[in-house]
């Protein structure tokens, strides 16, 4: 896909336009390569799907490879991912002995390239045993962690520290997620890309075709939460404050979301869900394709509230995303949420089921609130959490990486 980063000097400005500009001369040819594990849905490929272009056209020689696995793999690196969010989970020898080895097959198709590139950039455990597999790499390599790794389930960080450990530096989205590395930690958060179809303005008539096609009432406000299925973005605690909520209020709830190819866990926590939903006809719990990305801008669109009651997150891509479509957000009291919901200024947070009903009760009493929060929430985004930000940081810290300094870049 090409794309042009002067598409977005009438939102962000000259001057930010400007200085990535001046930032990309400087790392003209810079051959950057990013790893991660999948091609569609969640965050981390969100991201990836405009940041390459946009490097690209900065003048940087950006790729992005998606390494493969079994269903067996992905059930590991699944229980990486619980673990590093603080769930107990079980890995044996074997698991480990089959990590190193999906790496090992990937690595054939990859390590000319990995070897050549100045920086690597490796997305979240699934990939990371890809370093110690390209011996004679000449580059900087940078270990991103996406996760929620405040409180990590200590024997999972314990197996994937070694693996971590060599990388020249690493870079999470919060200060509380950093851990004892030997190398320079950095912070950078995630970012969304105000002109793709998942944010871009819809008209009436698209949004009133997503409405009847989701069969929902038209005077009957609307909760959304999109969200893989997964249990730490809390879809049963949903369903019960909606409850809450219904009984004194008239509501209706979607719970939308689609899996990625490296979660295996989507169909147990649907299951869960349509369990805790009981027939509900105002509970509308849709399994979305992963290119669903303009019925998903409709939904939080047509929402009067956005939900991400997540009890660990990375940062919450569905956060910044209803915050910019001007939607107050009601946000689990967790990860990178806390940095873009703030108590009666863009949202609420939550910490329970009953603490989410209070609030989305308090909102749907409170319009005009409602709509003082999703402005101040749109310009919140708007000055950090745009991709011209996140594309900056990650220049500068490439910069400092291949001999500039770090000036500009917020290291732990
Ligand atoms: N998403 C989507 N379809 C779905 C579920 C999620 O397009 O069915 C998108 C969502 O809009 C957001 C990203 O996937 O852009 C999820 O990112 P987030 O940081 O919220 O959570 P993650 O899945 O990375 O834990």
């Amino acid at each position: 896909m090409v794309m042009n980063i002067d598409l977005y000097e009438p939102i962000v400005g000259v001057p930010v336009i400007g200085q990535l500009r001046r930032l990309g001369e400087r790392l003209k040819g810079l051959k950057v390569v990013h790893v991660n594990s999948t091609a569609e849905g969640g965050g981390v490929a969100e991201i990836l799907a405009w940041m390459v272009p946009l490097m690209t056209d900065l003048g940087l020689d950006a790729r992005w490879r998606v390494i493969a696995g079994t269903g067996d793999f992905f059930a590991v690196t699944k229980a990486f991912h619980n673990g590093l969010q603080g769930y107990p989970v079980v890995l044996k020898k074997r698991d480990w002995d089959l990590y190193r080895a999906v790496n090992a097959e990937n690595v054939k198709s990859l390590q000319g390239e990995l070897e050549e590139a100045d920086i690597v950039v490796i997305h979240d455990p699934q990939p990371a045993p890809l370093l110690e597999l390209c011996p004679r790499r000449r580059g900087r390599w940078i270990w991103r962690c996406h996760i929620d790794a405040s409180h990590p389930f200590r024997a999972v960080w314990k197996g994937l520290k070694p693996f971590v450990e060599r990388y020249d530096a690493s870079i999470f989205s919060m200060c509380q997620f950093a851990q004892l590395l030997p190398h320079s930690q950095y912070l950078i958060a995630p970012s969304i890309d105000p002109l793709s179809e998942k944010n871009v303005e819809l008209d009436k008539d698209e949004l009133d075709a997503v409405r009847s096609q989701f069969d929902l009432k038209p005077d009957v406000p609307v909760l959304v939460q999109i969200s893989r299925f997964d249990r730490f973005k809390d879809p049963v605690g949903v369903i019960q404050a909606y409850r809450m909520v219904k009984k004194m209020t008239p509501v209706q709830l979607v719970l939308a979301g689609g899996g990625a190819t490296d979660d295996p866990e989507g169909k147990e926590i649907l299951d869960a869900v349509l369990e805790a939903a009981e027939g509900d006809p105002d509970i509308h719990v849709e399994l979305l394709p992963a290119a669903a990305h303009r019925t998903v801008n409709a939904l939080q669109r047509i929402a009067d509230i956005v939900v991400q009651k997540s009890t660990r997150e990375g940062f919450g891509l569905t956060v910044t995303e209803g915050l910019w479509k001007g939607k107050p957000v009601i946000g689990g009291d967790a990860g990178g949420i806390r940095l873009q919901v703030v108590d009666y200024h863009t949202g609420f947070l939550v910490m329970t089921p009953e603490g989410a009903a209070n609030r989305i009760r308090f909102l749907l009493h409170h319009r005009e609130q409602c709509r003082r929060m999703g402005e101040t929430g749109r310009e919140l985004v708007r000055e950090y959490y745009l991709l011209t930000r996140h594309l900056r940081e990650y220049l500068t810290l490439m910069y400092a990486l291949v001999g500039g300094t770090t000036e500009h870049t917020v290291m732990v």
